[in-house]
């Protein structure tokens, strides 16, 4: 009898050291601390991110958009636009960089780029600026 109480304890202080254990792995991976701005604008974003601004990387929150337009679609797969950027870049907050050429670019050009519209999800390939797509620089 007293091999099963044994049993049933050893048990119970498994499952409890698993249990801790497992809180304690995902409090890791969870409670990081998240990374402090240095000023009051927008954390910088991953290239290529839909919620980033392509011209000057600022991360964008939910409501804030790229500003941008397309052309008519000449194809039926992918169609140009050109992309002035976000908020931050467009009211002069944040420098504006063309990621092709590296160019700081003035508010008035823009960002070339493909639109490739697909169901669900649509991806915009940057091109070049209105300076190195007008230059020739970039293919
Ligand atoms: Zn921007
Ligand atoms: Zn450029």
């Amino acid at each position: 009898m007293a091999d099963i109480v044994q049993i049933l304890v050893m048990i119970i202080i498994a499952t409890v050291l698993l249990y801790f254990g497992y809180s304690l792995f995902f409090g890791f991976s969870h409670n990081s601390p998240p990374p402090v701005p240095r000023y009051n604008g927008p954390l910088e974003g991953t290239p290529g991110d839909p919620r980033t601004c392509p011209v000057c990387g600022a991360k964008l929150a939910k409501g804030e958009r790229v500003k941008s337009s397309a052309f008519p679609t000449v194809n039926g797969t992918d169609r140009l636009m050109h992309i002035f950027g976000c908020i931050y870049c467009l009211s002069g907050d944040r420098k504006r960089i063309c990621p092709v050429c590296n160019a700081t670019l003035s508010p008035q050009e823009v960002l070339v780029a493909r639109l490739f519209d697909k169901p669900g999800r649509s991806h915009v390939h940057v091109l070049g600026c209105s300076r190195c797509r007008k230059t020739g620089i970039s293919k």
